[in-house]
């Protein structure tokens, strides 16, 4: 099994070789490839690694790492540089865009909307969740989305009362 750390893009105008240059993510011990993939029709997939550890993001885990923990345990050494790198292609990006860190093939369990701040947070206290895909988005998208979800919730509620009357 292989780690992999993924940042999804989505964006029209693909991320390229020259924006990933301008990233400068060797500055903070760190090499990010451009993935080819089905999703690079929708946008761009970048996967990050450790500056000469070759194709997986393996390194990054202490010897400890439990394979089925709920977090990943990484060397400590290289919270802060991850963390930075997250911030800078958010800042570059601009736009939409996941973060994952997952075994090689596998499908995050949960999905959770996150701050690029949060985020940070999440990477610099070594609590990446193993099965987890964060999206970043601004505090204005997720106070919006937490009032679709209050909005469905509501209706959920009302639709069940009415059932709950039809019954009795
Ligand atoms: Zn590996």
């Amino acid at each position: 099994m292989c780690l992999t750390v993924n940042v999804y893009i989505a964006k029209k105008d693909s991320f390229d070789r020259d924006d990933i240059k301008r990233l400068k993510a060797d500055t903070l011990g760190f090499n990010i490839y451009l993935r080819k993939s089905k999703f690079s029709k929708r946008g761009s997939h970048l996967m990050i690694v450790e500056l000469g550890a070759g194709g997986c993001a393996c390194s990054l885990l202490t010897d400890e790492a439990g394979f089925d923990s709920p977090t990943w345990q990484l060397r400590l050494e290289v919270l802060d540089g991850l963390a930075s790198l997250v911030n800078r292609i958010w800042d570059t990006v601009g736009g939409l865009l996941t973060f994952d860190a997952l075994w090689y093939a596998e499908a995050p369990v949960e999905n959770r909307d996150v701050t690029i701040e949060e985020l940070y947070a999440i990477i610099g206290n070594n609590k990446i969740g193993s099965k987890t895909r964060y999206f970043i988005r601004s505090e204005e998208e997720i106070r919006k989305l937490d009032k679709i979800e209050e909005k469905n919730k509501a209706y959920l509620d009302q639709m069940e009362e009415l059932f709950r009357n039809r019954k009795s």
